[in-house]
């Protein structure tokens, strides 16, 4: 069986708990504790082939982000890189991860290995609010090589399901080449 390792990371607030319990779950809470770094597991399948999901959920407050980026090209397999599309500010930090992300790859894998990334525009029902045009989550997810997806953990679980499953997939495809 594949283990498959998912860190979430971005802005506090961002959603990246309710996107992940929304996953999880299918539920939508509402308010998710944030004091503490959070392991979850969940054994899925894909494609028909068993696994044990882990995803990395960094406590909102300090410098989770930063320690998930520094050991953990050698944990994670891929990451969700996850930012409100009403708050701009989300959105230039998500820019940072990803640059973070490829400059972590470069020097953990020598540029061999391109980890899988998703980018998460979350909050899509708060539209009315809209600071970054879905457009331009989809150009810098071109600009680096990455999935795109945006969602509403507050309202859907289809869209997030299916960025998983994407994510997911590509990562299997990654360790079968290792
Ligand atoms: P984190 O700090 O990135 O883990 O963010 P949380 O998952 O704790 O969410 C921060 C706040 O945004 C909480 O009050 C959530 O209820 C709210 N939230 C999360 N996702 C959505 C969403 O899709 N739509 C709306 N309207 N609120 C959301
Ligand atoms: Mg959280």
């Amino acid at each position: 069986m594949n283990d498959v390792k998912l860190a979430l990371l971005g802005s506090p607030g961002a959603g990246k708990s309710a996107v992940l319990v929304r996953f999880l779950t299918r539920r939508f809470i509402g308010e998710y504790a944030s004091n503490a770094n959070s392991l979850y597991h969940k054994r899925l399948s894909v494609d028909g082939r068993q696994l044990n999901l882990e995803v990395f959920d960094p406590c909102s407050q300090g410098s989770g982000a930063r320690r998930v980026l520094e050991e953990p090209m050698d944990w994670a397999d891929g990451f969700l890189v996850v930012y409100n599309i009403s708050d701009r500010a989300s959105f230039s930090n998500a820019k940072t991860l990803l640059r973070q992300i490829r400059e972590a790859r470069v020097e953990h894998c020598k540029g061999e290995v391109e980890v899988p990334v998703c980018l998460v525009g979350n909050k899509q029902d708060l539209c009315h609010a809209r600071q970054v045009p879905a457009d331009e989550g989809r150009c810098l997810a071109q600009e680096n090589r990455c999935l795109f997806q945006e969602v509403s953990a507050a309202e859907s679980y289809q869209d997030i399901s299916i960025l998983f499953t994407q994510l997911i997939r590509q990562v299997l495809e990654q360790l079968k080449q290792r």
